[in-house]
């Protein structure tokens, strides 16, 4: 796809993968690519961007794209390709079967966190106006839904605090779960430009990561604790706080709640709770917990960045809610250089939240039995809407293996692939009796399906994506679509069969629509977005040019609200069968489960996910680098090779989910976060051992 040539014209655009959202240059000589150049007017980049965004852009050309709609009877048939009149026709008449055979709730969809917002929007539509149910859930549910929540009870949004270029007033930059180097490389390139200035760098995490490589960092301060003990170390953060007279006593009555205040810290004051009494859990010497929050809360700026090592996790939604008390406690909110931060994931993993995508709120994280904003919706699209929330992603498998559920359309998303415990997804996919997937390529979720609906590659449409600092960005068309439709339209087909008229004809007409019934979206426009390049939001009559900073002079619920965050252990204990802590992350050159890195022709790509493991643990296992390693968990087991490295801690191992066979999610778990069923991928317990190859 990518020649070195003389480009005819440049269209600015943004980047499909990661949570940063950079800005590019799409170089073009008539339809063809020449080349991506990173935008220097970029608000989220500033001229820079990593491998992925420049280089990762085969996939959109790849041959493994489907071009045209396909069907079949059984999944044991041969697929038959067909026109998209006959594809969506059939889809909207099994769709419309099984909902006179087994209630209008037997069906639900699925919303991609790789599409636009508009496009997300459609699909939630679809689901409340054209299914009648709120059956609509997207892969936020696997990944940030703890932020949604716990952000939603302390803060009142459910969103992160701050924008990047905030971090350059941070003294202090405490990350948790996260690995930015990999994950979110720009920002993570601004955080240590920081760092290198004389930001302090805090680190709590079970792996050692590559920021603290940066100079002036390497004595950063690393809290190595035992995956699953997140909540008894923000609690025991707290404790410092609360006991040694680092809190920020003005900002907490001015701002926030007294009476949960009050509650808060007699909870956490609890002796309990101190670093030292919970030693024994997180592994990390309370010296070492007690110097850290001695820094965080001595910073002018304390800035706190977490990603899915905090949200995957059992007590997820507990963990962001303790970060949230830990920066109300400092007063470190509402001003440049500190608050939350959640380190989203995708590229629009924000937007497809904002969007409506959860089976309990409407666009704008309103809830579904919120009756004037229930009429509203009602109002504008014309037909009565459900009042009660909807199924999750696992109450849909559940509902499916029970018999109760039985259609789903997927857009842009292999929940096959990238839900945890694959057996139990399979058993319910295959139960179910029409999955229509829409995606550019034959995922593993498409092995079940009954109808395939080509997609269409960011660059093949225009819209907009939301990235981690609430920035709305535009995405721009330089291609025509390869199979004849952007997504949006396909949605707005299979509506229309489904005899729920939308007649958009360009996203910015679905913005608009948007923007009037979503309070933190009154003022996006696609036009003011071509004035600005971007905008954060909220954007309204408050905020007309958008809002970098939240809760600036009073939180968005009112007065902040701490919560008490109870340490409940996960139910994933190592035995002497299983004595190994498995936790996951990414790599910088791949992206999630691989579906576009991997359709990438460069040579320079990580080839596989590897199971790193201690010195120690190898030596007692036999193992040598390279050696191919059995791994099993109560779930299943896989073979992946072996890395030693004394980055991750003895008793604990650590791989990567980019390649489908080396099937990461056979062996994770179904626990999952008691307040939004978000999956604990990042604690299972397995043994290890050294196999011949494969
Ligand atoms: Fe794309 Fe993220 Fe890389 Fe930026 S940092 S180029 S958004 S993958």
């Amino acid at each position: 796809l990518i020649t070195i040539g003389q480009a005819e014209h440049s269209v600015v655009t943004t980047c499909a993968y990661c949570g940063v959202g950079c800005s590019f240059r799409a170089e073009m000589r008539g339809e063809e690519l020449v080349r991506m150049v990173p935008n220097n007017d970029g608000h989220a980049n500033h001229g820079h961007s990593c491998v992925k965004g420049r280089f990762a852009l085969g996939y959109a050309t790849h041959p493994d794209r489907i071009t045209t709609p396909m069907i079949r009877e059984k999944i044991s048939d041969p697929w038959r390709v067909v026109s998209w009149e006959e594809a969506v026709a059939h889809a909207a008449s099994e769709f419309r079967r099984i909902q006179d055979t087994y209630g209008k709730f037997a069906v639900g969809g699925i919303t991609s966190s790789r599409c636009t917002n508009e496009e997300t929007y459609l699909v939630q539509k679809l689901v409340r106006a054209a299914f009648g149910n709120n059956n609509v859930d997207t892969c936020a549910r696997v990944c940030h839904s703890p932020t949604g929540y716990g952000l939603k009870q302390t803060l009142g949004e459910s969103a992160g605090t701050q924008d990047f270029d905030s971090v350059r007033f941070a003294d202090v930059i405490l990350v948790i779960g996260a690995n930015p180097t990999d994950g979110h490389p720009v920002f993570a390139s601004a955080m240590r430009r920081r760092l290198r200035e004389g930001a302090k760098l805090i680190v709590i995490d079970p792996r050692r990561i590559d920021l603290l490589r940066t100079p002036h960092s390497e004595h950063g301060l690393h809290l190595k604790l035992r995956p699953g003990t997140n909540v008894a170390m923000v609690t025991a953060l707290a404790h410092v706080l609360a006991t040694e007279g680092l809190m920020n006593e003005d900002f907490i009555v001015r701002r926030c709640e007294s009476e949960a205040f009050e509650q808060w810290r007699a909870f956490v004051s609890d002796p309990s709770r101190s670093p030292e009494a919970m030693e024994a859990e997180t592994g990390v010497p309370a010296a070492l917990v007690r110097e850290a929050a001695r820094l965080y809360a001595g910073a002018d700026n304390g800035a706190i960045y977490y990603g899915l090592g905090v949200t995957e996790h059992s007590q997820g939604s507990t963990t962001v809610m303790g970060i949230a008390n830990l920066a109300m406690a400092t007063g470190n909110i509402g001003r440049p250089g500190v608050g939350v931060n959640p380190l989203r994931g995708q590229n629009n993993v924000q937007g497809s939240c904002d969007m409506g995508s959860f089976p309990h709120e409407f666009p704008g994280y309103r809830h579904v039995s919120d009756e004037p904003v229930r009429r509203a919706f009602e109002q504008r699209w014309g037909v009565p809407l459900h009042d009660e929330p909807g199924l999750r992603i696992p109450n849909m498998f559940e509902a499916a293996i029970e018999g109760s559920f039985k259609g789903l359309y997927i857009q842009g998303e292999d929940i096959a692939q990238s839900d945890p415990n694959t057996q139990h997804v399979t058993a319910a996919l295959t139960a179910m009796e029409c999955i229509v997937v829409q995606d550019l390529f034959l995922n593993e979720s498409a092995k079940f399906a009954h109808v395939f609906l080509p997609g269409s590659s960011f660059m093949e449409k225009d819209g907009t994506f939301t990235n981690a600092e609430r920035r709305i960005s535009p995405v721009r068309k330089v291609m025509e679509p390869k199979a004849r439709y952007a997504d949006w339209e396909v949605t707005q087909l299979l509506s229309n069969a489904l005899g729920y008229p939308m007649q958009y004809s360009h996203p910015g007409e679905i913005m608009a629509e948007i923007a009037s019934l979503t309070p933190t979206f009154t003022g996006v426009s696609f036009e003011l977005l071509d004035e600005m390049g971007s905008i954060q939001w909220p954007c309204n009559v408050d905020n007309p040019r958008g809002s970098p900073t939240m809760h600036v002079e009073e939180f968005v619920r009112g007065k902040g609200r701490f919560m008490l965050t109870p340490y409940v252990p996960t139910r994933e204990k190592v035995t002497p069968r299983y004595p190994l802590l498995l936790t996951t992350g990414r790599i910088l050159s791949q992206y999630n489960v691989g579906a576009q890195t991997r359709r990438t022709p460069n040579v320079a790509w990580h080839d596989e996910d590897r199971l790193e493991l201690h010195p120690h643990d190898a030596e007692e296992r036999g193992i040598a680098e390279g050696d191919w390693v059995g791994v099993e968990s109560r779930a299943g087991d896989t073979v992946l090779r072996a890395r030693i490295t004394e980055r991750v801690q003895p008793g604990v191992v650590y791989t990567t989910f980019h390649f489908p066979e080396s099937g990461a999610n056979v062996i994770t778990t179904e626990n999952s976060d008691w307040a939004t069923n978000c999956p604990e991928y990042k604690v299972t317990a397995v043994q290890a051992t050294r196999v011949s190859q494969p």
